[in-house]
């Protein structure tokens, strides 16, 4: 039987917009010592902007972002979104068949009979597309300024670096160090790359050795695993198709309101406000309310 405080406690949760499915999560709260975040989305506004293109000799700029942005056009992920955007705001986009995508790696399309490719260095490499020292170069110079750079390649052949990046939400800085003067280790967990993660970390207050960058979907889970094997107890805030499966790995699965529905699905609590400080509030109320019980 549910004691029924921890049922006045989730009522409480959802006046707050903390959606708690059901009362053992409340009971799970209380046991945290560790809250892994998702960066993109979930510390930051996952709302990216275009900040510029950088294409290789006897390529347009403009025509390599058309070509991306008609392809991310039928991508949901906020990279897509802000790359369609700066697209779309130069003219009709084109024509897309045989879409597909990797969460965690980018997407494909065909244009006019031609393979057009993009993301992450390891998705273009994976579709065939050889990245020369060239690419490397532009890829490095685009992610020393602090941008989440996206390559693009037509027919297996590299033709352009698009830099994109988002805010920190207001309350992301403040709503951390309250989870740290609780004791719990706040960790970020992330698939961008390495210079944007750290600079994000930076400003937060989350310690460089507690950035995990880089992280493909299916090993943000593992990486999950490793720190309870490590003996922690885990909740891992996310809000993407990616987060889905170490929402589920974690101790406690904590979604974003705004999140994608398979990240909501894979949770326990979803917080509607959107804000980290919900993470805060559902610890105390897990404290108060199984104080109240006792
Ligand atoms: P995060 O952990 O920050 O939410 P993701 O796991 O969603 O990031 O994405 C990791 C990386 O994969 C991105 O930084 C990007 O390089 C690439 N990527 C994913 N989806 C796309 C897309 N639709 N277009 C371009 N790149 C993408
Ligand atoms: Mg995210």
């Amino acid at each position: 039987a549910t004691p029924i405080g921890l049922l006045v406690g989730t009522g409480r949760g959802a006046q707050l917009g903390i959606l708690i499915r059901g009362p053992q999560a409340l009971e799970d709260t209380r046991k945290l010592d560790t809250i892994v975040l998702d960066k993109t989305g979930t510390v930051t506004t996952g709302v990216m902007t275009h900040l510029g293109t950088a294409a290789v000799d006897g390529v347009d700029p403009a025509q390599a972002l058309a070509l991306a942005g008609a392809v991310e056009h039928h991508s949901e992920h906020p990279i897509a979104q802000a790359i369609a955007k700066a697209a779309a705001a130069q003219g009709e986009l084109a024509q897309v068949t045989g879409f597909d995508s990797d969460p965690g790696g980018g997407v494909l399309g065909f244009i006019e009979g031609r393979k057009v490719v993009v993301g992450r260095a390891s998705w273009l490499a994976a579709q065939g597309t050889e990245l020369d020292q060239q690419a490397m170069d532009m890829l490095a110079a685009a992610e020393a300024e602090g941008a989440t750079a996206i390559l693009v390649s037509v027919d297996g052949a590299f033709q352009a670096v698009i830099s994109v990046a988002d805010k920190i939400k207001d309350s992301s800085a403040a709503a951390i160090s309250e989870l740290q003067q609780r004791g719990l280790r706040v960790v970020l967990l992330t698939g961008d790359n390495k210079s944007v993660a750290s600079k994000v970390a930076a400003q937060v207050g989350i310690k460089p050795e507690d950035v995990f960058a880089g992280v493909f979907p299916a090993d943000k889970a593992k990486a999950i695993t490793s720190l309870q094997e490590a003996g922690r107890v885990v909740a891992m805030v996310g809000d993407g198709v990616n987060d889905a499966p170490a929402l589920a790995q974690a101790d406690l699965g904590i979604a974003m309101g705004s999140g994608t529905d398979v990240a909501i699905e894979a949770a326990d609590i979803t917080l509607m406000g959107n804000d980290l400080h919900q993470v805060t509030q559902a610890i105390d109320l897990s404290a108060k309310t199984l104080s109240t019980i006792k």
